[in-house]
Parts: structure tokens; sequence; C-alpha cells
């Protein structure tokens, strides 16, 4: 049970709790492990996973960024996210 404050500063900063999960998975595409990690500011809005090197397999030569992926699958695409910072 959240306490009255704690609902005023969700709604003040728009987070809902009910559907907006806190976790999301993290997964490696090199070694394929997972593990949840705390939702990120930088984070696209919608996005359960992300795919990005982990600890053990990033290196100098993986320039890769990470891809955020919604709850249904589909990627979320960087070019949207700058839509979605435009508008
Ligand atoms: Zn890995």
């Amino acid at each position: 049970m959240r306490s009255p404050i704690e609902i005023m500063i969700d709604q003040a900063t728009g987070h809902d709790p009910k559907s907006k999960p806190d976790l999301i998975t993290l997964r490696c595409p090199e070694c394929g492990r997972e593990k949840k990690a705390a939702r990120h500011d930088s984070d696209p809005p919608g996005t359960v996973v992300v795919v990005a090197h982990c600890d053990q397999c990033s290196g100098e030569d993986n320039g890769v960024y990470p891809t955020y992926f919604r709850e249904d699958g589909t990627q979320i695409l960087e070019e949207e996210n700058h839509e979605n910072a435009r508008s």
C-alpha cells in the first residue's frame, strides 16, 4: 500500500507503479545472459528489454549501442525517441 505522499509524487513525476515495471531485463547478445536491472531514466518509455553487452563481453571493439524492446517484442528505434523528444 502506497502512502498518499508517494502517490502524489508518482502523479507529479508521471510514474505509474501499476503499468510500468520498475525492473527491466538486460540481455547480452554475446553470451545470452540476462539479468534484471532497475529502469534507467535514459531508457525510452515502454522499454522492458534492453539488449546490450554485459560487463564480460563489452570491450574496446564493441561499439554496439544498446537496443530497446517493448513488451510485445518490437524494437524501439532510436529515430522514434528523437521524434518523441521533439514533439
Ligand atoms: Zn555477455
